[in-house]
């Protein structure tokens, strides 16, 4: 027993300074999404665009209920064309979400009554509307449907802005009709992300007009069969004070949301890095009679952070490339050249996207538990 104790503990050395980075897988329970809440917000996982069988969608309102609790989810919105609907089923826009809402008594989970305005080139998803059946939103005019969704109220956003069935280089136009409404305050957010897809244009426009960013599945199919455990669907997380419809609308007009799709965060910094620091636990300490600090870090989060050192402080075990991988411990032994108290580690955080091309950089400043 002491030999293998022996012979395990040597593996672990080895493997430390063997390989570039260790890592310790710390578990999860990987099909419900599990991202912290930041300071002062409830991070809020939502899904404002999904169909079902009252448009285009192939399953009930049911379905969409069951799989987003399935997934952790916190918010959905069922949103189906509100100018189409199969033959099969009744032409009334209110049906879907009441059918849901019924089903989703008594559970952890938020429904907002949407719908899709589509009737053109052009698609927009109206959220928190009151009467999904009034006429005017199926005019043949985008204007004319989105003032009456406005008129409602609602929170109007452009859908896949550079979707290739209707824009073949697949890059969203710089529509100034769109922007017209935009400037009038009627559209106030965009979906950069849909699905597989991303827009840098359409984020592009979110900066210079200070709008919404959103990311959602757009799912028509089965849940299972599309996503999860390994392939997460495309959801928009919105930093609520409070877990409730007038919290979501609130976050929502305020532009406090992110995009989690495939390996990637899109959003403003101000959200992103409260989120990176809140995901980690750090624990730093010299390696007994040396300079090398060891830091292990804790990622708690669904999130794999890659990571490129751009600081002063070189690593010993490994390049200045590493990836802080998701719901994993994760050890960077720093070469500080004397034992300090306290250093910081400057970050350039790839796969968080601040801005369209623009990746997150950050500081983080580390404590060092100095050996007595
Ligand atoms: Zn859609």
């Amino acid at each position: 027993m002491k030999k293998l104790l022996f012979f395990l503990a040597l593996t672990l050395i080895i493997s430390e300074v063997t390989y570039g980075q260790a890592v310790r897988d710390l578990g999860t329970d990987s099909a419900h999404f599990q991202i912290p809440d930041i300071p002062g917000y409830h991070t809020l996982k939502c899904d404002f665009h999904m169909h079902t069988v009252f448009s285009d969608g192939v399953v009930w309102p049911h379905i969409r209920v069951d799989e987003a609790i399935a997934e952790g989810l916190d918010v959905i919105s069922i949103t189906d064309h509100v100018e189409y609907h199969k033959k099969e089923v009744e032409d009334n826009n209110m049906l879907a979400y009441e059918i849901a809402k019924k089903h989703a008594e008594g559970k952890d989970l938020i429904l907002i009554l949407g719908g899709e305005i589509s009737a053109s080139r052009d698609h927009f998803n109206a959220l928190f509307l009151k009467d999904p059946n009034e006429p005017t939103l199926r005019d043949k005019l985008p204007a004319t449907r989105i003032a009456a969704a406005y008129e409602q109220e609602a929170f109007i956003f452009w859908n896949h802005p550079g979707w290739t069935n209707k824009y073949k280089d697949g890059n969203s136009p710089r529509d100034e009709d769109f922007i017209k409404l935009i400037k009038a305050g009627q559209i106030k957010g965009i979906e950069i992300c849909n699905g597989g897809g991303y827009w840098e244009g359409a984020h592009e426009l979110v900066q210079e007009f200070n709008l919404t960013l959103l990311g959602n599945s757009d799912i028509h199919g089965v849940s299972t069969y599309q996503f999860q455990p390994e392939n997460h669907r495309t959801i928009t997380l919105v930093f609520a004070r409070e877990k409730s419809v007038e919290g979501v609308q609130e976050a929502l007009l305020n532009h406090k949301t992110a995009i989690y799709q495939g390996d990637h965060l899109i959003g403003s910094e101000d959200l992103l890095k409260p989120l990176f620091f809140e995901s980690l636990d750090i624990e730093t300490k010299y390696r007994e009679g040396t300079s090398l600090a060891t830091m292990t870090i804790a990622n708690n989060s669904d999130f794999d952070f890659i990571c490129e050192n751009n600081g002063p402080f070189k690593f010993y075990n490994g390049i200045d490339f590493f990836t802080l991988k998701a719901h994993t411990k994760t050890t960077i032994v720093v070469k500080t050249l004397e034992q300090l108290s306290g250093f910081s580690l400057d970050l350039l955080v790839h796969n968080a996207l601040v801005g369209p091309g623009k990746s997150m950089e950050l500081t983080i400043p580390v404590e060092v538990l100095l050996l007595p």
